[in-house]
């Protein structure tokens, strides 16, 4: 795995869960060379192998590109509407042309309960983005303002992610169970009045938590970040 961050996941999750990522990795045979980019490919009809930015030319039988995508606006901007960094809409998801939705990856609505405008290239946000555009389109006055979130299964650990952390903010870090015992959760605060307030949390093997972290997201809740660390302290307790 050849990654140009420090640390893999780094924008995602942070340093430290991004670690833990790594060494998911790791212990299952994957080499990692991290803060390296790559700057081609070699081989002719088919490629057999990879060079990185410190000129090391690496064997490959196959190489997975995995770098993001960039979205397809070319369509919606010669037609006129307004676009920077995907498709812009309102919170009824229309754009700037009349009779136009966009909902999915490729839409950047405005988001009250972020103060911001989001774009979110999640499987979650596509399927209820297509079914709010759908009412939107059918006359409903709705207001699409989702928690952001998102899953992934890496080897046995299965993630479920809930919430936003814009980019460049202080977020700190509260991690609740041991990391080391593959069930953990984490959360991004930042603080509020004697508390702190969830930006976002995410469990790896602790299912059926996400409806309450996404609770607390969006109730803005003032948490104990003591509490908020404790296992022992049921995560709906902190709901109020
Ligand atoms: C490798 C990979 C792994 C992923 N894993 C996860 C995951 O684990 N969890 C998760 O939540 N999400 C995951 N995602 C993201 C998820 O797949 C996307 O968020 C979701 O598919 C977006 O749906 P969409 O309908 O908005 O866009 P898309 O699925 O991209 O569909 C857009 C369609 O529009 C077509 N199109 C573009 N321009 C035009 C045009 N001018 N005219 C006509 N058609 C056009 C495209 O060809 C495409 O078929 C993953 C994505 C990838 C690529």
């Amino acid at each position: 795995l050849i990654e140009p961050q420090a640390v893999p996941l780094e924008r995602v999750v942070g340093p430290e869960i991004g670690s833990w990522f790594g060494e998911l990795h790791a212990a299952h045979g994957v080499q990692l060379r991290l803060g390296t980019g790559v700057v081609g490919f070699t081989g002719g009809d088919r490629v057999n192998g990879v060079v990185t930015d410190g000129d090391v030319a690496l064997p490959a039988d196959l190489v997975v590109v995995g770098v993001g995508i960039r979205p397809r606006t070319e369509l919606a901007e010669a037609a006129g509407a307004m676009v920077e960094d995907g498709v812009l809409t309102d919170a009824r998801l229309r754009t700037s042309l009349p009779g136009v939705w966009a909902a999915g990856d490729v839409a950047r609505w405005d988001s009250a309960l972020f103060g911001r405008r989001l774009r979110v290239e999640h499987w979650a946000n596509a399927h209820d983005g297509g079914l709010a555009a759908g009412r939107s389109m059918a006359g409903a006055e709705i207001s699409y303002d989702p928690v952001p979130f998102f899953f992934s299964d890496q080897y046995e650990a299965g993630l479920e992610y809930a919430g936003h952390v814009p980019p460049g903010a202080a977020a700190r870090l509260v991690v609740r169970g041991d990391p080391r015992s593959g069930e953990f959760m984490a959360f991004w605060t930042e603080p509020t009045g004697s508390g702190v307030r969830l930006l976002a949390g995410m469990h790896v093997n602790t299912w059926d938590t996400m409806d309450t972290v996404q609770s607390l997201i969006r109730g803005r809740t003032m948490i104990d970040p003591g509490l908020l660390g404790d296992q022992s302290v049921p995560l709906e307790d902190l709901a109020g």
